[in-house]
């Protein structure tokens, strides 16, 4: 059973990145490099800034060696970012 990364939408995580109370798995995700419980709780970075970010920065992996060899970036944010596909933002 694998998980969603909130930020990014990848859904290869091996814990839910968030208990039921809210508290961070402290898991990083190998695609956008966000770590839950850290970068937002400690760092005040919030999950729409760091996906801004990371698209802004290239979207690159930050353990390249779990990109799928047929990754879509587009597909991926789908995920987390439903019908968002008009507009300029
Ligand atoms: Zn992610």
């Amino acid at each position: 059973m694998k998980h969603l990364c909130p930020v990014c939408g990848w859904d290869g995580l091996l814990e839910p990145a968030y208990d039921e109370n809210g508290r961070g798995s402290h898991e990083i995700c190998m695609s956008c490099g966000f770590e839950y419980g850290f970068d937002d709780h400690s760092e005040g970075v919030t999950h729409a800034q760091h996906r801004q970010r990371w698209i802004a920065t290239g979207a690159r992996w930050f353990n390249p060696d779990e990109k799928p060899e047929d990754w879509d970036l587009e597909t991926q944010l789908a995920n987390v970012m439903p019908g968002s596909s008009s507009g300029t933002g």
